[in-house]
């Protein structure tokens, strides 16, 4: 099979309307929406570096796919179609039909066309770049946060850190590995968040970090309230509490939004993300910037520092 067959095969599932155009021509041709920014994302994701060796191709395609598209959430915005750059070792048509099937089944449940891509030779690589728009003005941006503003996250935290040791181990923990491997983008969370949130971005490398990148955007500090923390059953099942705890703030991959809000509209945000199903769950607050520079500071129930050494938390060590 040659490379343009591959690509008729396999990623030229997505059909566009009016005048737009997708795979098959130099470029694909989209209509920007009046009124809207385009929102721009990209992510790599190579084997035995973002990703174990053997993976399993579907839910490998819908990962990629998702972890981009977070970062669209994160925005506040909504997902208009992607490229997908793909190298390949070789030609396995087994993986190929599991890789393109999951793809073209999470484009479709997303909304989001496969528009174009890449398809090369070398070490297995993913590298998704998704189109999103937004509302001009509208998107929620690290650096909107003020001091007083509450520091907020969606979902459970330290899931994701979870699976990863569970996927190393052999384990078999099929919530927790799901969290790993099939992340939810908050892309409904996101789009209302607009209407409330002062600065977002998507929890991806540990939430310690991520705050530390909204409080750094808005020079300020992130105070975290580590007993606030949102855990899962299956987490605290598997880590026990402490590490449970350490691995909600450091852990990374869950792909949850972290945001501030103003504590005017904190009563309406709470009310509406409850209405639309969405678990959000108040940490901390952001105060002014110090002289120290340093951009995240965690609190026990006791108002007591709690120390971090690298990534690791001595206080639960
Ligand atoms: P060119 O050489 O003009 O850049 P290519 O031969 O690389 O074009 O690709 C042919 C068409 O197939 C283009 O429309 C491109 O966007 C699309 N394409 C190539 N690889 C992929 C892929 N992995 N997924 C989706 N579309 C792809
Ligand atoms: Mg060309």
């Amino acid at each position: 099979m040659n490379e343009f067959e591959l690509i008729r095969r396999y990623f030229s599932f997505s059909v566009p309307t009016g005048d737009d155009t997708g795979v098959g021509d130099d470029c694909a041709l989209i209509t920007p929406a009046a009124g809207h920014q385009l929102a721009v994302t990209t992510d790599t994701l190579v084997e035995g570096v973002h990703f174990p060796v053997d993976a399993d191709p579907d839910r490998l395609a819908r990962r990629a796919l998702r972890v981009n598209l977070s970062d669209l959430a994160a925005m506040g915005a909504e997902p208009v179609g992607a490229t997908l750059a793909i190298t390949l070792p070789e030609v396995d048509e087994a993986w190929l039909e599991a890789f393109g099937a999951a793809l073209a089944q999470d484009c479709e449940h997303y909304g989001c066309p496969l528009l174009g891509g890449d398809t090369t030779r070398g070490p297995l690589s993913l590298t998704p770049t998704l189109l999103g728009r937004v509302p001009r003005g509208e998107a929620l941006l690290r650096s909107g946060a003020a001091a007083g503003d509450r520091l907020y996250v969606t979902g459970t935290l330290g899931d994701a850190r979870a699976g990863l040791e569970c996927l190393q181990a052999g384990d078999t923990d099929d919530a927790l590995l799901a969290r790993y491997w099939l992340p939810s983008p908050r892309l409904a969370a996101g789009v209302l968040l607009r209407r409330f949130a002062s600065a977002a971005l998507d929890v991806s490398d540990g939430l310690l970090q991520d705050a530390g990148h909204i409080a750094a955007a808005s020079d300020l500090v992130a105070e975290i309230q580590v007993d606030e923390m949102p855990l899962s059953e299956a987490l605290r099942r598997r880590a026990g509490e402490d590490r449970a705890r350490l691995w909600g703030l450091t852990g990374g991959d869950d792909y949850e939004l972290c945001f501030t809000v103003p504590p005017a509209r904190e009563g309406a945000m709470c009310t509406a993300m409850a209405e639309a199903g969405h678990r959000v769950t108040a940490i901390g607050v952001m105060r002014a910037a110090e002289p120290d520079g340093e951009r995240v500071r965690c609190l026990d129930r006791h108002g007591e520092p709690v120390h971090i050494q690298g990534r690791g938390y001595e206080h639960f060590a």
